[in-house]
């Protein structure tokens, strides 16, 4: 393989045009019908698959699905319901604490506003920043281990860690892409560029941005 390794704004580009192209719609993947009940799967989802969450989420919302019936629920029910998704006896603790404060602080409302989600109960601030993003459609990049992951084999940020990785996505995509391409680099880390198993050598993005790469891209964990 030979030619010429791709400058980091003509990577940008590559990578923005590939992502667009396979991925035209970026359906939200955790099941939710309201800013409430995608705060609290999104805090599910911590150490846990999507797929798992949605297949838990049905039940905990039979029991209660706004921050007002949830506050009443005992901390118990809700861990037993959610235990497949683990951490359960973290998760259901900040789930019952957060709807307490959401119903005497914000009139049962999840805030729009990113400091004040980041203050909730088990809400850190990428879990605010999908909220941010997926519930309200303001711009945001949450980063996650994958993304931090693919962002680093792609030549887009040095990986120190996941702070630097977000700001670095942040500069180099324009502002009205950010949501759509924090799932589009999801959706393809989990079909292509999975924690194991490439030498980064494999598929059009690396062989594209990087024809000289011989040896595998190591990664910065988060
Ligand atoms: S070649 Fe490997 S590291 Fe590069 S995008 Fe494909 S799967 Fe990811």
């Amino acid at each position: 393989m030979s030619g010429k390794n791709l400058l980091k704004r003509e990577r940008v580009a590559f990578i923005q045009q590939k992502l667009d192209q396979l991925y035209p719609e970026t359906p939200i993947p955790l099941d939710h019908k309201d800013p409430y009940t995608l705060l609290v799967a999104v805090l599910l989802s911590a150490q846990c698959t999507d797929e798992r969450v949605n297949q838990v989420t049905p039940s905990l919302w039979q029991l209660a699905d706004n921050p007002a019936d949830m506050a009443q629920v005992p901390v118990e029910k809700i861990q037993e319901v959610i235990r497949p998704c683990g951490l359960s006896p973290q998760k259901s603790r900040a789930i019952s604490r957060l709807s307490q404060i959401l119903v005497n602080e914000y009139h049962g409302q999840v805030p729009e506003n990113m400091a004040a989600l980041e203050t909730l109960p088990g809400v850190g601030h990428k879990t605010a920043s999908v909220v941010m993003s997926q519930a309200f459609g303001h711009p945001a990049f949450p980063v996650d281990t994958h993304i931090h992951r693919l962002a680093q084999r792609w030549g887009l940020t040095s990986g120190k860690n996941v702070a630097q990785t977000e700001k670095d996505l942040k500069r180099l995509f324009p502002r009205e892409h950010w949501n759509k391409l924090h799932l589009q680099i999801i959706f393809y880390g989990r079909e292509y560029c999975t924690a194991r198993g490439c030498d980064g050598t494999v598929c059009e993005i690396c062989t594209t941005c990087y024809p000289n790469r011989k040896k595998p891209k190591k990664t910065k964990k988060a």
